[in-house]
């Protein structure tokens, strides 16, 4: 047996990807390890999404490649994201990776592995994905988890104009249902709790495929049908891309959690539409609006990025202003970082310097933080069912960390009660980033 380290950095789908990636390489022999030193095999699945990311494999690979010195024998590969952003231009940096492969090339792997074997260097990095029958390869998912991800749909369409996710990741290309619900099978059975569809967009879930019954409202209907105690999540929903129909079947499927991660970005609509976002303020309102008149419990959580070329003061201060009108949950926040390829990184006389940035982004943290709270107040008194998922030590007591269906996440102690467990629980005492309370 060969021993295989893979560092994921970035997203879901990034750590999706290297669930396949390893599950690939079992058959050729790889067994995984979280010793990096001890491996043969060194893996860096990447993310560009901000430049910090990026910087973060290069220095990485720096690392391995000095390991490559007194261990010739070391094979290194880098895939992801930057991978495919920077293809050759990888091993001008790092010249001594062996694989560089791109975000559809994943399913090549069993020839590429072959010819890293054989001493050749490869780069495999093409603008269509390499397809199969994703079912036929096993996948690792990491067993101390109680939730599997499952990716629905690649790609994206939108062009938001600083992301760089098309260019990276390609145009929507959505799994078939039959394929999407096989897998979700094997997770049950294998005694996963919880079931998360990705996408990029993944409303879009189904656009690109013939049969327009195939969306992700059904989807989301066929696979609560399935026996077993488990909850369904979907992440990462466009605007403007939630229908109707889609809040009707989150309604109707009793295990499909009422939580929506719904991005904004902005506050303000001339900055939406410099950002290419296809929504207004006010659409984004109704959205909003719409999901929380059907779900009273429903959390609704964004990202918003700070400093978008051209954004004037008062265009953030709208951001601040719709945190605070929205009653968000919780939002993912960043400064904005030029990307290669896209249409904002090229608008340098717009940037904003650096310093006015980071102090917006300061804002916006602390505009999150006091929403968080707020939100979390709300829940004080009531009882959500929680999923737990780990457990911790503190002076000697043991605290069970679950997580709601509307994805707050809950600490309380009970010894009847283990991972993996469906549990009522009280709530308490609200925190900015956690509830507190009691099994009922
Ligand atoms: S919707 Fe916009 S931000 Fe999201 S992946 Fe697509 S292009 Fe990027």
């Amino acid at each position: 047996m060969k021993k295989l380290y893979i560092e994921t950095l970035g997203c879901q789908m990034n750590k999706s990807d290297s669930e396949r990636i390893a599950g690939i390489l079992s058959h050729f022999d790889y067994v995984e390890t979280d010793v990096e030193k001890e491996a043969d095999l060194l893996i860096i699945n990447t993310c560009s999404i901000r430049q910090l990311s990026a910087d973060k494999a290069y220095s990485k690979l720096g690392v391995w490649g000095k390991w490559k010195k007194s261990r010739p024998e070391l094979k290194i590969a880098i895939c992801g994201c930057v991978a495919q952003q920077d293809k050759e231009k990888v091993r001008v940096r790092a010249p001594y990776v062996d694989l560089v492969f791109g975000t559809h090339n994943i399913y090549q792997l069993p020839e590429l592995i072959k010819k890293i074997e054989e001493n050749e260097k490869v780069c495999a990095i093409t603008n269509n994905p390499v397809v199969c029958n994703q079912n036929d390869f096993k996948i690792l998912r990491k067993q101390d988890s109680v939730n599997a991800w499952i990716p629905i749909i690649e790609g994206c369409n939108n062009f938001c104009t600083y992301c760089v996710v098309p260019f990276t990741r390609g145009r929507e290309r959505s799994r078939h249902p039959e394929e999407i619900i096989q897998e979700a099978k094997n997770i049950i059975k294998e005694g996963f709790k919880e079931i998360t569809l990705l996408g990029q967009n993944v409303d879009s879930y189904g656009k690109d495929l013939k049969d327009k019954n195939i969306t992700l409202a059904n989807l989301l209907r066929d696979l609560n049908k399935l026996d077993g105690e488990f909850r369904i999540r979907f992440v990462t929903s466009y605007p403007s891309d939630i229908t109707d129909d889609l809040i009707n079947a989150v309604d109707e499927c009793d295990k499909v959690c009422k939580y929506f991660h719904i991005p904004m970005q902005s506050g303000n609509s001339h900055i939406l539409a410099e950002m290419n976002r296809h929504y207004s303020k006010e659409q984004y309102y109704e959205i909003a609006a719409k999901i929380r008149k059907r779900f009273p419990d429903v959390a609704i959580t964004s990202d918003f990025i700070a400093g978008f070329p051209g954004e004037t003061e008062q265009e953030f201060q709208d951001t601040l202003d719709a945190i605070d009108e929205l009653e968000l949950d919780y939002s993912n926040t960043a400064a904005y970082s030029p990307r290669v390829f896209t249409k904002a990184g090229k608008m340098i006389d717009k940037f904003i310097p650096e310093d006015i940035k980071y102090e917006r982004l300061e804002r916006l943290n602390e505009k999150n933080r006091e929403v968080c709270l707020k939100s979390n107040k709300k829940f004080v008194g009531k009882v959500l069912n929680v999923l737990v998922e780990g457990k911790t030590e503190k002076d000697g007591v043991i605290v069970l960390n679950s997580r709601a269906g509307n994805n707050k996440i809950v600490h309380f102690v009970d010894d009847t009660k283990n991972i993996g467990d469906f549990v009522n629980v009280k709530i308490t005492k609200a925190q900015t980033w956690c509830l507190y309370g009691e099994s009922v």
